[in-house]
């Protein structure tokens, strides 16, 4: 089960068991941040996802990956 809303930025965020993953926009294209992390093509929208991990009542960020890259591309990125 995870549980998606949005923050006071409108940016996208899904708790998934002991992960969060918060999405945004970067605001560019590949010519900027390039190619997709995940899939190494070009991308005309690059997407942000950070991934938190829970950890002594909050969250760290310690061990999780955070790529640039589609958005299709970073969701599939995710842990189960
Ligand atoms: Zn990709």
């Amino acid at each position: 089960m995870s549980k998606v809303y949005y923050d006071d930025h409108k940016r996208e965020v899904t708790e998934q068991g002991d992960y969060k993953y918060v999405l945004c926009h970067s605001g560019g294209s590949s010519a900027k941040f390039g190619p997709c992390e995940v899939c190494g093509k070009y991308v005309s929208d690059v997407f942000h996802q950070l991934e938190e991990r829970k950890y002594k009542g909050g969250y760290t960020k310690d061990g999780c990956v955070s790529p640039f890259g589609h958005e299709a591309c970073l969701r599939k990125q995710r842990r189960e």
